[in-house]
């Protein structure tokens, strides 16, 4: 069982988000010690001031991939099909770009209620990005000596989000296969009462989907929040946004990332009017610009695009799980998202061999010990994918 946020690991945009916390530099003294007069250098007065648990991170870097085939980020490869994207332009070309935002995202909210079909008994709350939506949750529920539990390896932004609001971090492995190890989540739940619970359904970065009673049980056994993030829910075929009535302490989490709107970032959380109440508190306000609300409401309008879209993927996917599972010393974990793991021999040897070829995927060794050698590849167009195999077939061999 780890305590600690999992900040050794790199995070999804391919961020260092650094090794070394408790590794720090530079004097602490306080900002009050400073002599009189003297002038104190920057990093003095930070080393005063900044939290050391911020100091001892790297910044959010995103790695560079202008010209390569860009399959580390589980970006949609597809552009918007040509009359969606006419109507898209259309509708922001109207934006009163000198006013601000409707501070509700009012008609943002209708649209995406009808697509969904999300009963009035729900309330709903807009984010940019479902990251955003994450650090708004986190603050919202880091009361002093709360806890946040998740699975591990899971989202590293939840453990990133538990740091920056002073909330503690308690990670509960997975099991080898990476299901929920539903005992040891049930114990630490029962010892560490956690306020907030992150459950990744499908997961990232392994791909699979938990067994809807194991998040049941947890959501049974948890006396505070429990999160289902559904950011590849198009991929998944399974939802707990039908189950909110049934359970007062959950909250579905979304993303228009993953189908096709990774650039608009929006997110989206779902559940009884009394927690999204609270939540709005907290939010900025107006956290969702002009331009993504009105993108919304015209992208929403019709989402048959988006399942489209997705059934391709879909199908893409079983191509390329089928295709690196014949690769020699490969194996293919079972995904139900738009990318793949698949653990190598020497993910750093195929890794620096993709990349030398232009193209980008993710290397999670390092990450967590079961995700040793394991490579996380999104699944791009037929061609983008001919070509991570074909350089996949030369390093593996
Ligand atoms: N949740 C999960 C499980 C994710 O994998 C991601 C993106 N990698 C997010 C949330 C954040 O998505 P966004 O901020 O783009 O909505």
């Amino acid at each position: 069982m780890r305590e600690a946020p999992n900040i050794g690991c790199t995070n999804d945009a391919g961020a260092a988000a650094g090794n070394s916390v408790g590794r720090m530099t530079g004097s602490a003294a306080s900002p009050g010690e400073r002599d009189e007069g003297k002038a104190s250098s920057a990093a003095d007065l930070v080393a005063s001031v900044v939290r050391p648990e911020i100091r001892a991170l790297s910044a959010y870097a995103v790695a560079k991939a202008d010209g390569m085939v860009k399959l580390d980020a589980m970006e949609n490869p597809y552009a918007l099909p040509g009359p969606v994207r006419a109507r898209l332009d259309a509708a922001l070309a109207r934006v009163a770009v000198n006013r601000y935002p409707d501070g509700g995202a009012d008609a943002a909210k209708a649209a995406l209620r009808r697509a969904l079909g999300i009963s009035d008994r729900q309330a709903v709350l807009l984010g940019n990005g479902s990251d955003e939506l994450i650090q708004i949750i986190t603050s919202a529920l880091a009361r002093p000596g709360a806890v946040m539990l998740a699975p591990e390896p899971s989202f590293v932004m939840y453990a990133m989000n538990a740091l920056y609001a002073g909330m503690r971090f308690v990670g509960v492995p997975l099991s080898t296969d990476f299901s929920l190890d539903l005992r040891a989540m049930r114990s630490a739940i029962e010892r560490e009462k956690p306020s907030l619970v992150f459950i990744a359904y499908p997961n990232n970065p392994t791909g699979n989907l938990f067994a809807a009673r194991d998040v049941e049980a947890v959501l049974r056994a948890s006396p505070g929040l429990v999160v289902v993030d559904e950011a590849y829910y198009a991929f998944a075929e399974a939802s707990f946004l039908p189950r909110l009535a049934e359970h007062p302490n959950l909250l579905v989490l979304r993303t228009v990332s993953k189908v096709g709107l990774a650039g608009i970032r929006l997110g989206y959380a779902v559940a009884a009017p009394e927690w999204i109440a609270q939540l709005n508190k907290v939010r900025a306000p107006y956290n969702v610009n002009a331009l993504t609300q009105a993108g919304a409401v015209e992208l929403f309008a019709d989402t048959a695009w988006i399942a489209e879209q997705a059934s391709a993927i879909r199908a893409e996917r079983a191509r390329l799980e089928a295709a690196l599972g014949r690769l020699p010393g490969a194996t293919v974990f079972p995904t139900q998202t738009n990318f793949v793991l698949v653990r190598v021999a020497d993910a750093k040897m195929v890794f620096d061999g993709l990349k030398a070829r232009r193209i980008l995927v993710k290397n999670v060794h390092g990450w967590h010990p079961l995700l040793a050698n394991c490579l996380r590849i999104t699944v791009g167009t037929p061609e983008e994918n001919d070509l991570l195999l074909a350089a996949c077939a030369e390093l593996c061999r």
